[in-house]
């Protein structure tokens, strides 16, 4: 069994929020160059000029990539043989979470439904935990914007839709959705699973770095197929038209019941923001 202290956990967490909205990952700043470097229209690479200007300025003066913040989402995995010490798992992530949105002054974006009235502190931190074998500590922070966020969804299809059904629904998707995710967006797809798994795949896939194909090459085939079509829909960056509507599409499959065709589409923003630590 091995000891990992509560107040580790809440000061990685800290960091780590405060980190992901000042820093985009290389990965993002890399294939944000690959496509300004295939656009033709002047628009078009000026958008990408800007947005890695905004970048460069972010990192230089400690301001947020963006004035939304997000929700704060983390995905963990725990080992079995890892036993937190001096609080819970899930306290300590929401305690370092509300101090680097503090102390990194990032817009708290919570609110109550209903009343809209603003928690104050960003709580509570939305986690997904998985129990895994070992003796690691895993945590992955993603800030997830109100925008892109809200062009995301989830549906049942009949089994008998199969791929094409699942294309024409992520592709209409993304096509309505428009300038609103602020493109060029990053496409999380979850295929199976059922109503609560579906949505959950699809937004961790995002977490996967741009570039890397799934690891089954089937499906591999897939997510290019899909990024292809998505990219000709000449959204382009910040909806002003171009070649680049997607930076990459992230497919997650999992087993489902035999009358379902569970199907998620988690829409990323173009400031694809998170980190990961390892205790
Ligand atoms: S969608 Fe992304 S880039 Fe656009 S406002 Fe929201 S967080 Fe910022």
């Amino acid at each position: 069994m091995r000891t990992v202290k509560a107040s580790d956990i809440k000061a990685n967490v800290t960091h780590m929020c405060i980190d992901a909205n000042r820093y985009l990952p290389e990965d993002v700043l890399n294939r944000l160059d690959e496509c300004a470097a295939r656009e033709t229209s002047p628009t078009a690479i000026e958008i990408f000029r800007q947005l890695r200007e905004n970048a460069a300025l972010a990192a230089e003066t400690g301001l947020p990539l963006c004035q939304d913040c997000g929700l704060a989402v983390f995905f963990v995995e725990i080992g079995e043989d890892v036993k937190i010490e001096g609080g819970s798992l899930k306290e300590s992530i929401t305690a370092g979470m509300v101090q680097g949105y503090q102390d990194g002054y990032l817009r708290k974006s919570s609110c109550d439904p209903f009343t809209r009235k603003n928690t104050g502190n960003n709580a509570p931190a939305i986690i997904h935990i998985d129990l895994v074998p070992g003796d690691k500590l895993k945590i992955w922070m993603m800030a997830k914007g109100g925008g892109s966020e809200n062009m995301s969804r989830v549906i049942l299809l009949a089994p008998a839709e199969g791929w094409a059904g699942i294309k024409k629904f992520v592709v209409n998707r993304i096509a309505e959705a428009g300038s609103n995710p602020c493109p060029p967006v990053i496409v999380g797809v979850g295929i199976g699973g059922n109503f609560e798994i579906a949505p959950i795949m699809a937004k961790k896939a995002l977490l996967r770095p741009l570039g890397e194909p799934h690891p089954d090459p089937a499906i591999a085939k897939l997510e290019a197929e899909l990024l292809v079509e998505i990219n000709t829909l000449g959204i382009g960056p910040m909806g002003l038209g171009g070649e680049t509507t997607c930076l990459d599409v992230k497919i997650a499959v999992a087993p489902c019941h035999l009358a379902s065709l569970p199907l998620a589409v988690n829409v990323q923003c173009h400031s694809a923001r998170h980190k990961e630590v390892e205790l």
